[in-house]
C-alpha cells in the first residue's frame, strides 16, 4: 500500500488495540505521558478475558528474590533484562494499583501480606503475595457477565474503565482492527479498522500498542502450535489471535506459542465454552479430590492435583502414542463414586458473557440429570459405557483404593490428604479434555514492550502488551497475567508516548 496516497480518516498519537486490562493500562499511561490516545475494541463491552479473571495479581516484597524465582520458572526461555524489569514491576504494582484506585475510592487488598500459595518450590518463592481490587463502593458487578460470584476481575475492569473515562480517553467499541499500516521503512504508522461497518484508516503519529489478548478462539493457531488436539477454551470469544496475525504480517518474531495456562476440564456439545475443573488456582493439600483420571486403556496416568492446578494439569494429557496411533488421554475419563459426587462441584463455570451463563450444581446432580455426567451401578458397567477394558479398570480402581488405604500414592505422588476411595455405588464418569484458560504466545517483545523482528530488532512504532506475547514461556506464575497487563501496559504506554520507560 502506498501510504503517501492514503487518506487517513482519523489521527492520534497512540492507538491501543483491545480494551482488556493490558490495553486499558497502556492507554492510561500513554495519555498520562502526554499522548492523544484512542482505544479500539472489537466487542461491544470492555474487559476481554480480564473481566472474567479471578482478579488475583501477584506482587513481591523483594526484587532480587523475585528475579531468582522468575529465572528458575522461565526455564532459560526469557532474557535477564526482561526478568529484572518484570520483577521491578511486580514490586511497584501495589502502589500503582492504589493510585488507580483513587478514582473509585476502591480498596486494594493485599492477601496474605507475606507468602503466597500457588507458586512452585524454587528459591525466592516466599517473596510473592497477592493483590486484588477488594471493593468499589456501590459496584455490584456488570449484568452482562457472570463470574461465578467472584467480582475481582470485574472490579479491576470497572476501575480501569473509570480511569479511562476520568481522563476522557475515547474508546470505539464494535471496532475490529484488521491490519497494521507500515511506511516504506517498515515502521508501523497506523491501523485499518472496521468502524460502523466502514473500512477506516487511523494514523498513529507515535505508535500502535497491540493489546488484543490471546488466540484462545483461533482453532487454526491452536492446532498449529499446541501439542494436544483438540484444546478447548474458555474466556473471551473475541480473542481470536488477531494481534498475532497482524504482528506476523509486519515481520514480528513469535514466541511462547506452545505455552498455555490451562488444566483438564469439560466440554459438552450443547454448550459453547469449556468448563475448567473446580480445583482453584492454588493447591490445598488437605482438600479432598473426589476423582481419579484414567486413559482410554483404563489406567491412571497422572497426579490429578498439581501444585498450581490451573497451570500444568493439561500437560500429562498431551502424550501421543504413535502405535495406537493417537492420544490415549484425549479425552481422558474422570471417575468418582457416590460419596465423591457429594464432595462438591467438579467443574467451575467461571467464564461467561450473557449468552453463556451456567450454574453448576454443588452436588453435580443437575449435570447427571442432563446426561453430562454418566451414572453406572458398577465399575464393569462404567467400563462398558466408556469402551474400556473392564478387567483393567477394575484393577485400576482396586489399586487406587489400596493406596488410599495406605495413605500414599506410590504411582504418581498425589498428596495424601487429597485422596478419597472410589467404592460406593453408583459410580460416575465424564470425559475430560485439555482446557485452555489463556494462551501466552504472540509477538516477541523486549523490556520496553517493543515488538521484535526475527533478528531481535524492534519494529518501529509497534508494541505488544498483556497475554499477547506474554512474558511467561515455561511455567506460569498464578496471578501473573494480570500483573503483566499492568506492568507491560505502564511501560508500553510511556514508551509509545515517547517518554521512555518508567
Ligand atoms: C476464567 C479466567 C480466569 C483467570 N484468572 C486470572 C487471575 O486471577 N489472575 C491473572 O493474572 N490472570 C487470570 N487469567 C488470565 C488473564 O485474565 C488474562 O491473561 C488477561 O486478562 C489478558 O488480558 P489482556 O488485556 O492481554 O487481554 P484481554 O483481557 O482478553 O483483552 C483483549 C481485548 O482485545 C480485543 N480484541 C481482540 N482482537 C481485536 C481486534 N482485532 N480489534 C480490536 N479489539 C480486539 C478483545 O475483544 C479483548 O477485549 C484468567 C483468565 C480466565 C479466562
Amino acid at each position: 500500500m502506498d501510504i503517501t496516497k492514503l487518506n487517513w480518516d482519523l489521527e492520534k498519537d497512540v492507538i491501543v488495540v483491545g480494551f482488556g486490562a493490558a490495553g486499558a493500562v497502556a492507554a492510561i499511561n500513554a495519555h498520562d505521558h502526554g499522548a492523544a490516545t484512542l482505544v479500539l475494541e472489537k466487542m461491544k463491552h470492555p474487559g476481554g478475558s480480564s473481566i472474567l479473571a479471578g482478579g488475583a495479581m501477584k506482587a513481591v516484597h523483594d526484587i532480587e528474590k523475585a528475579v531468582a524465582y522468575l529465572t528458575a520458572t522461565q526455564g532459560g526461555r526469557v532474557g535477564e533484562k526482561l526478568i529484572t524489569t518484570f520483577a521491578r514491576g511486580l514490586y511497584e504494582l501495589p502502589d500503582y494499583l492504589r493510585e488507580l484506585a483513587k478514582v473509585d475510592h476502591a480498596t486494594v487488598a493485599v492477601h496474605p501480606p507475606h507468602g503466597s500459595a500457588g507458586v512452585y518450590p524454587f528459591p525466592g518463592a516466599d517473596t510473592f503475595f497477592t493483590t486484588f481490587i477488594q471493593e468499589i463502593p456501590g459496584f455490584t458487578g456488570y449484568d452482562w457477565c457472570n463470574t461465578g460470584g467472584n467480582l475481582n476481575g470485574q472490579r479491576l475492569i470497572k476501575l480501569l474503565v473509570d480511569n479511562i473515562e476520568a481522563r476522557g480517553i475515547p474508546v470505539f467499541y464494535n471496532t475490529s482492527v484488521s491490519a497494521l499500516i507500515t511506511d516504506t521503512e517498515g515502521a508501523v504508522v497506523g491501523v485499518k479498522a472496521v468502524l460502523n461497518e466502514k473500512e477506516t484508516f487511523i494514523k498513529a503519529r507515535k505508535g500502535v500498542i497491540l493489546a488484543t489478548g490471546g488466540f484462545e478462539f483461533n482453532e487454526k493457531l491452536k492446532r498449529e502450535y499446541f501439542e494436544a488436539i483438540p484444546v478447548y477454551s474458555m474466556g473471551n470469544p473475541g480473542n481470536t489471535g488477531d494481534g498475532v496475525l497482524m504482528a506476523q504480517k509486519v515481520g514480528a518474531a513469535l514466541w511462547h506459542m506452545w505455552h498455555f495456562h490451562g488444566s483438564y476440564g469439560f466440554k459438552f456439545p450443547d454448550f459453547e465454552p469449556a468448563f475448567r475443573n473446580a480445583l482453584g488456582g492454588a493447591r490445598h493439600e488437605g482438600r479432598k479430590v473426589a476423582w481419579i483420571l484414567v486413559d482410554q486403556l483404563g489406567k491412571r496416568f497422572m497426579n490429578e492435583y498439581h501444585p498450581a492446578p490451573q497451570d500444568t494439569m493439561h500437560r500429562p494429557l498431551e502424550y501421543f502414542d504413535p502405535d495406537l496411533p493417537g492420544y490415549p488421554r484425549i479425552p481422558a475419563i474422570m471417575i468418582f463414586d457416590e460419596d465423591g459426587r457429594k464432595l462438591g462441584r467438579i467443574a467451575n463455570p467461571l467464564t461467561a458473557y450473557e449468552q453463556h451463563k451456567y450454574h453448576w450444581s454443588f452436588d453435580n446432580s443437575a449435570e447427571v440429570e442432563r446426561g453430562w455426567i454418566k451414572r453406572y451401578d458398577s465399575i464393569e458397567a462404567l467400563a462398558e459405557g466408556f469402551h474400556l477394558d473392564a478387567r483393567r479398570l477394575v484393577a485400576t480402581i482396586e489399586r487406587w483404593n489400596e493406596q488410599v488405604g495406605k495413605g500414599r500414592d506410590e504411582d504418581f505422588g498425589r498428596p495424601p490428604g487429597t485422596m478419597v476411595p472410589i467404592k460406593k455405588p453408583p459410580f460416575y464418569a465424564v470425559y475430560v479434555w485439555p482446557i485452555c484458560t489463556n494462551t501466552q504466545g504472540g509477538p516477541e517483545h523486549d523490556e520496553k514492550q517493543r515488538v521484535l523482528d526475527p533478528y531481535g530488532n524492534p519494529i518501529p512504532g509497534l508494541y505488544a502488551v498483556g497475554e499477547l506475547g506474554s512474558f511467561f514461556g515455561h511455567l506460569y506464575l498464578l496471578g501473573g497475567n494480570l500483573s503483566e497487563c499492568v506492568i507491560g501496559g505502564r511501560i508500553a504506554g510511556k514508551e509509545a508516548a515517547g517518554a521512555g520507560a518508567p
